[in-house]
């Protein structure tokens, strides 16, 4: 497993600062974002460190996340009602942690098409 010393996500991967787990295997963690946004905020992110999706990601690892992905909205009660997947690359996404994550947003009504909801 490649890890960043300077990597807040490889930090909680390694269990070096503490996560509200919510869904754990061999490649995925998942944990509730720090600041939610919306009723239900989780963060999917491969164990592995990638800077963003725009990295070659090993295809085991990405389509493990797309099932952590509806496993953890199943398991958080938000796959019927919806919900919606983002993952910020860069400056003018404002990505502020450079470890691929995919924010899982629900339990609540969004905006149509507002790409400003995260
Ligand atoms: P970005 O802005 O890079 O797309 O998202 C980073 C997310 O990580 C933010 O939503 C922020 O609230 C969350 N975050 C930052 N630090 C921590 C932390 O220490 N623990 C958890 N659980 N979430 C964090
Ligand atoms: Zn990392």
């Amino acid at each position: 497993m490649t890890r960043e010393d300077d990597c807040l996500f490889c930090k909680i991967v390694a269990g070096d600062i503490p996560s509200e787990i919510v869904y754990e295997d061999d490649r995925v963690l998942a944990f509730k974002d720090i600041s939610p946004m919306m009723p239900v905020h989780v963060l999917v992110i491969p164990k592995e460190h990638y800077s963003s999706i725009d990295a070659d990601i090993a295809p085991e690892d990405a389509s493990a996340l797309m099932e952590a992905v509806s496993k953890v909205a199943h398991d958080q009660g938000i796959a019927e009602s919806g919900y919606r997947v983002i993952t910020n690359v860069g400056d003018d996404a404002c990505q502020s942690v450079h470890h691929l994550h995919l924010h899982v947003l629900g339990g609540e009504k969004m905006n149509d098409g507002d790409p400003s909801v995260r």
